[in-house]
Order: C-alpha cells, then structure tokens, then sequence
C-alpha cells in the first residue's frame, strides 16, 4: 500500500505561488540527479530526451516502470543510471542476471520505489506514471522533501488537500508539468495573488470538436487515440477527447494555485499554442505560447527557477500562425460540468470522479463501453458517492475502489 505520511493534515492548504522559489543563482550550477517514474511513458520518454540534450545539467539516477521491461533495459543502456525499478513482480522476474548495464541496480515493487525516491543522490523526482497508481510514489518523494515534476495530474484530482499538505510539512516543492498548469504557473510570476481575477485553462477540443451528440455515441477507440495536436499515452488522450482531461485539469488547477474555484475557466483553443492564460485586475491577460510539444514544461519543471536552451520545438509566427478560440460545449462534452462541480466540492468528489473515469476509460479501450458512456457513469458514481469533506488517505482509497466497482458493475449490467 502507499506510504502512509504523518503531516498535519488539518493546516490549512498552502498555495505554490505563496512558497519561496529555490534560492536562485545563474547560471544554474551542479548537476541535478533525477528519478524518472514512469520512464518508459510517453512523458518519461520525453523527460530523457530533455536530458540527454541538457549538457549534462541533469543526470538520470532511477528510471522506473511497471512492465514494459525490454524498452526499460534499453534505456538504462542508453542513459546508465544507478537505479532501475520495475513495479510489477512478474515482469521482473524475466529479467536475466546479465541484462543489466555496469553500474545499474535493479529493484523490484512499488515499495522499493517509495524507498529510492528519497535517496540523497536524487534532487527532483519527474512523477510520470499514468493513473491512480501514481500517487503512492509521488507522496513518498513529497514526504522525502523532494523538488517534484508533476505530471501525474490524478494525484492532485485524487487528494489534493493531503498532497498540498504533506509538500507544505515536508518542505518539498511541486512544479507542473501539465502543459496549462506550467504556463499559468509562468503567467502568476508577474503578478500577486490578490491580482488574480480569473485563470483560462485552454483546450484542443480534441479529435470530435466539432462532432455532433448524437455521432459521439459511436466513436470507436480508434478514432478516439487520434488526437489532431498532441501526441500522448492513450489514457490521456481517450480523456481530451471525452475533455475529461479538461475536468481534471480544473481540479488539479484548484489544488496547486489555492484557486478558488468560481476563478477558473475553460476556453477551447484548437491549435493548442496558447497553453493557458491568468487574467489580472487591470485587464492584463499573460499567457503563455509555444507549439504543443511537452518538452518544454519538462523541462521548466526540471530547470526551475531558471530557463535553459532545450529541445522543444519554437513557435515560427511567420509561418501561418492563427490562434481561435471558442466556448466548450458542456451539452456535447458533460464532463466539463463534472470537473468544474468536483473542483467546486473538493473532499471526496475528485478521487471517485477520477476512478470512475479510469475504470470507464478501461472498459470503453476493452469495446465495453459507449464513448458516451465515460461521462454518463462518471457523473452516476459521482452523485451516488458517500461525500466527505476532508477525507484521509484510507477514505480516498476505499472510495477508489468503491467507485471502480460501481462502474464494473454499470458495465456488466
Ligand atoms: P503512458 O501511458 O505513456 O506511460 C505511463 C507510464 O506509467 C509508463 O512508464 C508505465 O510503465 C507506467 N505505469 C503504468 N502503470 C503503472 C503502475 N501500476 N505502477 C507503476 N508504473 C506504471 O502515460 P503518459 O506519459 O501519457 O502520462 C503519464 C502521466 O502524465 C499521466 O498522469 C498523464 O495524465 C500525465 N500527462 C501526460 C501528458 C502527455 O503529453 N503524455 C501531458 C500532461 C500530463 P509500463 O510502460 O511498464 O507500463
Ligand atoms: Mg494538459
């Protein structure tokens, strides 16, 4: 099980933005060792490109998946770390006695990776395993003190209270990686707080924009993992097309700028360039720009609070550059409505919105469920769920599972 924490989990919910940078100097100097959760993901794949062109500024000192142990072997290889991890038993198992690089160790199970996060050597932990199973290692790095990437937005729609706690009573720093969060993360360094009047999330649309209700229903998986901007794991890109990624985003949003919820808002955006905006006082509206390529907030993660030259691909705005935007259409994509009442509730609705999301995502990949059908057990688990309003880890998880299985039992109806 996760690692239970024992923060003050009653202090009040500290906001990013109100915690102290890391004590700057420039040029950034040392080398910062770095534990890659899920490296073998499509954000993991991405966070050692950004390494391996950094300079040597960034060195990999773990690399942890679950089972895709050939294409993990291969990067350890390739990146020679001290560390490998692989979470599942089983697949470890296969690996040979000799398969491994000189000067890698391997270590096997979700509990060796609470344990090696925390080690001395590592300085920030890039938190890219998809799903709920991210929580439990991204709690144990926060509880280690650890700089965390986060692009394991569940762990902040699951127990964003606890987690913003836990980072406040240990010291550790949380840095988006999710490319709206990173850039209104950018966008509040030229203001205060108490300037803020209102955060825009921007969002593609994804692949059925302009689709109609009633052709949605029978989308196939298929057409559903082709997503027209951003290349992604296939969980998160099944949730930009149900926009469900966008409800996620709000509660994740809410948690790590301390916003309050009637501040934030959606706006489409199908060229995906303009990756989120705040909007001050004075009318003033910064927002951040470059094209849709993840290397970018990884890298700002990584190198905060300096800026380095980097891989990520530059914005040419002489080469046709247009920028629309549009209102969502909560009719044709619910979830939104379930995201912006989630970040609204707080407490328990985050965790059982997520694992009903997870567990429909599953069953419509497996041709078990209608594309229409995320939404509409979503929002069923979601009503139906015993609230709580400051539920511990133990509440969290057995609404996890509670959630999940309402939704198995909605499929097998
Ligand atoms: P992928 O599906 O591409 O990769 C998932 C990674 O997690 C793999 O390394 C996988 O290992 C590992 N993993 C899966 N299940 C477990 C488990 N039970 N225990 C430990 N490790 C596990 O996902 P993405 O890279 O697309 O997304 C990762 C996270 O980042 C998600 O939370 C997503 O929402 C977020 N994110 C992703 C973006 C993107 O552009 N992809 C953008 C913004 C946020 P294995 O290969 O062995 O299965
Ligand atoms: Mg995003």
């Amino acid at each position: 099980m996760a690692p239970t924490p024992s923060p003050p989990f009653s202090a009040p919910v500290p906001a990013l933005r109100d915690r102290p940078a890391a004590a700057a100097s420039h040029p950034p100097t040392g080398i910062l060792g770095v534990a890659v959760l899920g490296s073998t993901g499509s954000i993991g794949r991405s966070t050692l490109e950004v390494i391996a062109t950094s300079g040597g500024r960034f060195r990999p000192h773990l690399l942890a998946a679950h089972t895709s142990v050939g294409p993990l072997l291969d990067q350890a290889r390739l990146h020679r770390p001290a560390w490998i991890v692989v979470t599942d038993a089983a697949a470890a198992a296969t690996i040979g006695a000799d398969a491994l690089p000189a000067g890698t160790r391997l270590a096997v199970g979700p509990e060796a990776l609470d344990d090696l996060v925390g080690a001395p050597e590592v300085d920030r932990v890039v938190s890219a395993i998809v799903g709920a199973a991210g929580l439990r290692s991204t709690l144990a790095a926060l509880d280690a003190g650890k700089t965390v990437a986060l692009a394991n937005k569940e762990t902040l729609v699951m127990a964003g209270a606890l987690v913003m706690r836990l980072a406040a009573a240990r010291g550790a720093v949380l840095l988006p990686v999710d490319s709206e969060h990173s850039a209104i993360h950018q966008a509040l360094r030229t203001g205060t707080a108490d300037e803020v009047v209102r955060v825009i999330l921007t969002a593609s649309g994804g692949p059925f924009r302009t689709r109609s209700r009633e052709s949605l229903a029978g989308v196939t998986p298929e057409e559903a993992l082709c997503h027209p901007t951003w290349s992604m794991g296939p969980k998160i890109t099944i949730d930009s097309a149900t926009m469900m990624n966008k409800a996620l985003e709000l509660i994740e949003a809410r948690w790590l700028f301390d916003l309050p919820p009637e501040k934030l808002a959606v706006v489409v955006h199908p060229q995906s360039v303009v990756h989120s905006m705040v909007e001050f006082v004075d009318g003033s509206v910064i927002a951040q720009l470059s094209p849709p390529d993840m290397k970018l907030p990884i890298q700002y993660a990584l190198s905060h609070p300096h800026r380095l030259d980097g891989p990520a691909r530059r914005l040419d705005f002489l080469a046709g550059l247009r920028l629309d935007f549009e209102p969502p259409d909560p009719v044709r994509f619910p979830s939104l409505r379930l995201g912006h009442e989630a970040a609204a509730r707080g407490g328990t609705a985050g965790a059982v919105l997520n694992a009903a999301n997870e567990e429909a995502v599953g069953a419509f990949l497996a041709g078990k469920m209608r594309f229409t059908g995320i939404a509409d057990a979503c929002s069923r688990v979601l009503d139906g769920h015993a609230y709580q309003a400051d539920p511990s880890l133990d509440d969290i998880r057995r609404l996890d599972a509670w959630a999940r299985q309402e939704v198995v039992k909605w499929v097998s109806a």
